[in-house]
């Protein structure tokens, strides 16, 4: 797959930032919108913070989302004619890379952000995507305030 151009606005890198700081140490994780154009370039607009649905034992080092917080908050984005493009967790106290766990829940087609977040804030932002789902794992390079 060839790599895309991603486009993050301002708002939606300090939303990650912020909501993995708040979350610390445990992982965050929400949804990011916008808008798929056809010359590969994505656009990021909105972050949306979901619920970790983890228990406290499991929470700092994984997440799990309700279906139904993520089709309320797709169906809100859809109205505003955001699409989702992908899902962003964070790392407390360790790097931004896909884990195993993270590269075995891949949805094809949806971009993937890690945060690597400690105690004195964000450290680094990394996305990724699975084009289908035999393709392999792409890292994406993106355009934005960090
Ligand atoms: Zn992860």
């Amino acid at each position: 797959m060839d790599e895309k151009v991603i486009r993050i606005d301002r708002l939606s890198i300090f939303g990650m930032k912020t909501h993995a700081s708040l979350q610390y140490p445990d992982e965050c994780c929400g949804l990011m919108f916008g808008q798929r154009t056809k010359n590969k370039t994505v656009k990021i607009q909105e972050c949306v913070p979901l619920n970790n649905m983890e228990d406290s034992l499991q929470s700092k080092r994984h997440f799990t989302v309700s279906p139904m917080s993520v089709w309320s908050v797709e169906k809100a984005a859809g109205k505003r004619g955001l699409e989702i493009i992908g899902i962003y967790h964070s790392h407390p106290d360790t790097g931004a890379y896909l884990s195993k766990e993270d590269e075995e829940k891949m949805i094809p087609g949806q971009i993937y952000a890690v945060v690597s977040v400690g105690n004195e804030g964000c450290r680094e932002i990394r996305m990724w995507e699975k084009a289908s789902v035999d393709a392999g794992i792409v890292e994406h390079r993106y355009e934005g305030a960090l």
